[in-house]
């Protein structure tokens, strides 16, 4: 039996446990997957202290577990903030699953050439790595500079939300901030952004469980939407995937995915 925690602060909403849980269960395997409040303690300590052989890292540790790990794997190296642990050789190696999670979340829009990106947080960090990666022209825009100088490096287009030309089009509009989360704002000025969609194909939420002001407006707009549910699958089935060393079946997706959805467990919230 091997185990395996979700370390965040707060970590009481999360709905991993339950979802990787089921995967574990799916793949017949007698592991263990807890919640783990992370407050200011040492997270490599705690890794070890707990026989853990992998974790899951949530708000607001990602980037004190980057610089925490022993060796950082793919794409992480380039966004600077990592959601999973693996225990290899007494050593953690971490890896970011978030953009994986995107890039299969957003799948079903089909080929896309232009993004524009709404936020400049470590969610939007892995967001741009993945786009970029793929070759899809992206701009970030955050109501702030501040937060831009990782996605000038990075080599996209920045603007602060305000400036936005709203004659420029983009094929989809992601909201990556956390507008909406647990209030009713928009995350950027509700004029500019309804005519900024009004000009896009797609819109997808990184927030998942609600509809947000932001998918909200697109509904409105008759414009094909998405919240972020299945980018929280997927970035848990890679990780699945990398714990185990398998390759994610049908199966297991779904049975993951039912989890996920099952609100009459009461473990988190969606
Ligand atoms: P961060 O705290 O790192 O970044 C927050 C971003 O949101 C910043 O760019 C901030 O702008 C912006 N922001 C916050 N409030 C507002 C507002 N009222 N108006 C406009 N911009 C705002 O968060 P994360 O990147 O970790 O997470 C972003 C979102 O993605 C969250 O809602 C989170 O729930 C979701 N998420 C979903 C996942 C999934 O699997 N579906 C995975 C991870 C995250 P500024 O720089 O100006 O402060």
């Amino acid at each position: 039996m091997k185990k395996y925690t979700i370390f965040g602060n707060p970590v009481s909403h999360s709905r991993s446990p339950v979802m990787q849980s089921a995967g574990f269960k799916y793949l017949q395997l007698d592991n263990t997957y807890d919640k783990t409040l992370l407050t200011d303690e040492n997270i490599k300590d705690m890794f070890f202290n707990l026989g853990l052989s992998g974790a899951n890292i949530t708000v607001p540790h990602k980037e004190y577990a980057y610089i925490s790990a022993d060796l950082v794997v793919g794409d992480a190296k380039t966004i600077k903030a990592v959601n999973t642990y693996i225990k290899q050789d007494d050593k953690i190696v971490a890896h970011n699953t978030d953009g994986y999670g995107f890039v299969m979340a957003i799948d079903e829009f089909g080929p896309l050439s232009s993004v524009l990106l709404i936020g400049a947080g470590g969610t939007a960090r892995a967001i741009a790595v993945a786009l970029k990666s793929a070759n899809i022209a992206t701009t970030v825009a955050n109501r702030t500079a501040k937060k831009l100088e990782f996605f000038d490096m990075l080599g996209v287009d920045t603007i602060i939300s305000n400036d936005i030309d709203t004659s420029d089009k983009y094929d989809l509009v992601v909201n990556a901030t956390s507008a909406g989360l647990c209030d009713s704002n928009y995350p950027m000025s509700q004029d500019k952004l309804r005519r900024v969609l009004t000009d896009s194909k797609y819109v997808f939420d990184c927030i998942y469980g609600t509809m947000t002001p932001f998918l909200s407006m697109a509904k409105q707009l008759g414009i094909k939407y998405k919240d972020g549910e299945d980018m929280l699958l997927y970035q848990g089935v890679k990780a699945m995937e990398l714990w185990t060393n398998t390759k994610a079946t049908k199966g297991l997706i779904d049975s993951m995915r039912s989890a996920l959805r099952d609100k009459n467990d009461k473990q988190g919230e969606l």
